[in-house]
């Protein structure tokens, strides 16, 4: 029997306001337990909430972003259920009216193609409090901080049909949020929370199989890893005879497993309804308009000007726009080496990305020790033929250890390319006159000697003399 695999994401992507949703408390991260929730967020009696203004401009933001229909009136709903970390008994989100409909996101596929994942609707919603279960020795403590924190639910259409693709997905909202400075994209503070649905069925059924919903998921390779471990564990399942149940998945990384946390409720266990405190949200043309107009530029318009402009390839280009730092990184040095496009993109996503890579603290580009202005100055040395390709590697590793600019470190090691002919001829001249064997067998025909040549003055010389004047020279030299 062959398989096909269906995927649908939903994605709680926590929206970068000063204060909650609402009320005015604080949403700052990791201050002590309990200290950040007012009576609004807990819902206590005789207070009401009031709606965030940030909150609907930023969703918004994002729903035009990816080509959505707007809600022009959008209405918050009560949630309800039980949990120790939701004191009111209900959670304020939407349900038959969010403010973001149907929209769609591009993702390149490994060969290069592009497929348009839809967007069912993205809804605002408040998150609820933590529960601690590793501080007390048992005893669970519980911290309300959080509690009223606004999140945009953002929910695909069932998709995606690999693990890959889904973390392409995953990724493209997580740029895009932050293009649009909606969110900080801190998967390890929980600021962007990835749940995926994962169902099998034979390959030609039309119809979708049973989902499972795998949560605690905090990373893009647990993402892939959790919805591979899930396949195979729902094919396995099937192929003995078994039936994949719709039920709440854990992720669990140390054991790289699955495992049942809950049977999935149904929309009406949580009896929604409208929420009577809270008015509907009216969004008129208008404000869509002036919302639209006052979007920056978005990865996916970078990624086509990267390509018809900078000319750069289509691969290179999407990973120059695939997030907002390594666009601005890139988009530093090109202004201060406007004609390098293609130098500078071979540069940062070589040998740039390479050492941040092997650097033991997870590094990003707003942090690399070379700025993109000191990339651009060593790329301007090798166009102007200072130095060799190869001598920049060593002047890139100097600069990579804080050892200044390139012009210094060239300076300072004695770098410069030699172009003064003489004293290439000369080097020649000592070079052929202590190889006469090496001169008979070129004489005779065989070319490849002359590797032999070049290697032997690029050495005498360090790797400092320019290697297409050692090869013109050598080869009139050698012939005369
Ligand atoms: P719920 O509100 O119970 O979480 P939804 O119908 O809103 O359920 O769907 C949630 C997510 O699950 C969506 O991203 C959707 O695309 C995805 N999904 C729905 N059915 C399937 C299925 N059979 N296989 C995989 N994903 C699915
Ligand atoms: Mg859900």
């Amino acid at each position: 029997m062959q398989w096909e695999t269906v995927i649908g994401l939903e994605i709680h992507a926590q929206l970068a306001t000063k204060s909650k949703i609402f009320s005015a408390a604080s949403t700052a991260f990791g201050a002590e337990p309990n200290t950040q929730a007012c009576a609004v967020d807990l819902g206590l009696p005789g207070v009401l909430p009031v709606l965030n203004a940030e909150v609907v401009r930023m969703a918004i933001k994002f729903g035009v972003a990816i080509n959505a229909e707007i809600g022009h009136e959008s209405v918050f709903a009560r949630k309800n259920y039980f949990y120790p970390d939701l004191p009111k008994g209900y959670q304020i989100s939407q349900f038959e009216l969010p403010i973001v409909g149907k929209g769609e996101l591009p993702i390149t596929l490994e060969d290069g193609s592009v497929k348009l994942i839809g967007v069912t609707r993205a809804h605002l919603e408040e998150d609820a409090g933590k529960s601690l279960h590793d501080q007390f020795p048992g005893q669970t403590g519980i911290d309300l901080n959080r509690a009223g924190t606004p999140l945009l639910e953002i929910v695909s259409e069932p998709d995606m049909s690999s693990a890959r693709e889904a973390v392409a997905y995953a990724r493209k909202i997580h740029a895009l949020v932050q293009y649009l400075e909606i969110c900080d994209g801190n998967m390890q503070e929980g600021s962007f929370r990835c749940d995926a649905n994962v169902s099998v069925r034979p390959v030609g059924q039309k119809e979708l199989g049973t989902r499972a919903e795998l949560k605690n998921i905090n990373s893009f390779r647990f993402l892939e890893r959790a919805i591979n471990y899930e396949i195979e564990r729902q094919i396995e399942l099937i192929e003995d005879g078994g039936e994949v149940v719709q039920e709440t998945r854990l992720y669990d990384a140390d054991k790289h497993e699955t495992r049942s946390m809950r049977s999935k409720e149904e929309a009406n266990d949580y009896r929604y309804f409208p929420d009577p405190d809270l008015l509907p949200v009216r969004v008129t043309d208008d404000d869509i308009d002036a919302i639209r107009a006052s979007l920056p530029e978005l990865p996916e318009q970078k990624r086509q000007r990267y390509i018809a402009e900078l000319k750069l390839s289509e691969y290179n280009a999407e990973l120059l726009s695939g997030s907002r730092e390594i666009s601005q990184y890139f988009e530093a040095a090109l202004e201060a080496a406007s004609n390098q496009a293609a130098a500078l993109a071979n540069w940062i996503l070589g040998d740039l990305t390479g050492a941040m890579n092997k650097s033991e603290q997870e590094m990003s580009f707003a942090d690399a020790p070379i700025a993109p202005q000191q990339l651009a100055g060593l790329i301007a040395r090798i166009a102007d033929n200072t130095i060799s390709g190869k001598i920049a590697k060593e002047v890139f590793e100097a600069m990579w250890n804080g050892e200044g600019d390139a012009d210094a470190i060239i300076e300072s090691k004695g770098l410069k390319q030699i172009t003064d002919s003489g004293e290439i001829e000369a080097m020649i001249d000592e070079v052929i006159a202590a190889n006469p064997g090496q001169v008979e067998q070129f004489r005779a025909g065989k070319e490849k000697v002359l590797g032999f040549f070049v290697g032997q003055i690029m050495k005498q010389s360090k790797g400092k003399a320019n290697p297409g004047q050692v090869n013109q020279l050598l080869r009139e030299k050698l012939k005369s």
